[in-house]
């Protein structure tokens, strides 16, 4: 018989979600009185940027397509002179996380208007949160300015991204589901998000790392990751995103193979502090134990589940213990950092998680 205290802020959102909605970018553009975008991708979907330039005809201002990952300052200050050099008006970000992040860098400097296409799951293209890095160090901030205006969800442009990658990205949009659940700022209408967000990602990566051009299940695994960013933006992670963070910028492990190595035994260490989420997860995975239900998953997905295979060396899982305790975000189990780095270690040599 407990009243429910929460606070709820939601960002803005206009969503356009189906297949074959990218022939609407320009109407979106129109409706934004953009006259020039800019289009970005990074060099390996160059291909993806010239249809899309093609389909936007006097509408296409130039194309950037040097995106990389981890959003180096120098990228986006090259990208900001052709930008100014083109008088482009807008910004048309076509990709994942990477490309996204290059194009929320550009609107924070100069406030122009993002139509983001994302073609993995990461979910950065629902949040007003950019990491940006600079000599070596990656630092996170918030802005509405960082929040793109519109976002296509194509799933036509999600039929190439490669089965190990939709895999590892499908594991990183469910660690911003799990982490929704017991955020500190848990709220009940974004643990709904949640919830059917790790059912529907749940039932159909299985599918798509089986068969990759099976449009129901990539759309289906679209929506979820729609439903798992939007998790991200609207509440405050923990534990698991604050080592991911760590590992990523200070031992350079791929984005996406960390959160999916580390989701499993990020859980168990908050399983025993957060049994109402355990369980929600639980249920939306169709098992009865959190923990071994998404170490499952990732085992039937076949991805990486070692930290030692994704470019860990062994000698820094004490140091990473250390770093996660610096600047520790809130959550639900105090951080320990012996239990941490026990964790970590287990996840360094591929142990199942305890
Ligand atoms: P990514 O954007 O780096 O993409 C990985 C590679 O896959 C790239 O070469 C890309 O061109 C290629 N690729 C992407 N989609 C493809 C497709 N459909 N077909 C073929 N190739 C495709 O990977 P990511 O995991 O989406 O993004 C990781 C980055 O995003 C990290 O820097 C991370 O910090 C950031 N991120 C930020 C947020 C946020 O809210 N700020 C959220 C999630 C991730």
């Amino acid at each position: 018989n407990q009243t429910q205290t929460f606070t709820y802020n939601a960002a803005p959102a206009r969503i356009l979600f189906g297949a074959g909605r990218a022939a609407e970018i320009a109407d979106e553009l129109r409706r934004l009185e953009c006259r020039r975008a800019l289009i970005l991708s990074t060099p390996a979907q160059q291909q993806l940027a010239e249809q899309i330039a093609q389909q936007l005809g006097e509408l296409y201002g130039g194309s950037f397509t040097e995106a990389v990952m981890h959003t180096p300052v120098a990228v986006t200050e090259k990208a900001l002179a052709y930008l100014q050099a083109q008088q482009c008006d807008s910004i048309v970000a076509l990709g994942g996380g990477s490309t996204i992040g290059l194009g929320k860098a550009l609107s924070l400097r100069t406030d122009l208007p993002q139509v983001v296409l994302p073609t993995t799951y990461a979910g950065s293209e629902v949040t007003a949160i950019l990491g940006q890095t600079e000599n070596g160090i990656k630092t996170t901030q918030r802005s509405p300015r960082i929040l793109p205006e519109v976002v296509i969800y194509d799933v036509n442009l999600t039929l190439t991204l490669p089965p190990a990658l939709s895999a590892t990205s499908g594991m990183n949009a469910l660690a911003h589901a799990v982490e929704a659940l017991y955020a500190k700022d848990a709220n009940p209408i974004v643990s709904l998000m949640a919830a059917e967000g790790i059912r529907a990602l749940a039932r159909s990566l299985p599918r798509v790392v089986a068969h990759p051009d099976d449009l129901a299940a990539r759309s289906d695994a679209q929506y979820g990751a729609w439903l798992c960013g939007t998790c991200l933006g609207a509440v405050g992670m923990a534990l698991h995103h604050k080592i991911c963070h760590v590992l990523g910028g200070t031992f350079d492990l791929p984005h996406a193979p960390t959160h999916t190595v580390m989701l499993p035994h990020a859980l168990a260490y908050n399983a025993p502090a957060a049994p109402q989420a355990m369980r929600v997860i639980a249920d939306a995975l169709g098992t009865d134990d959190a923990v071994r239900g998404m170490y499952a998953l990732a085992q039937q997905l076949d991805t990486p589940l070692a930290l030692r295979d994704i470019g860990m060396p062994g000698s820094g899982v004490a140091r990473a213990a250390e770093l996660v305790m610096q600047d520790a975000y809130w959550n639900p189990r105090p951080l320990e950092q012996q239990a941490i780095a026990a964790m970590l270690a287990r996840a360094w040599a591929g142990e199942t998680p305890a």
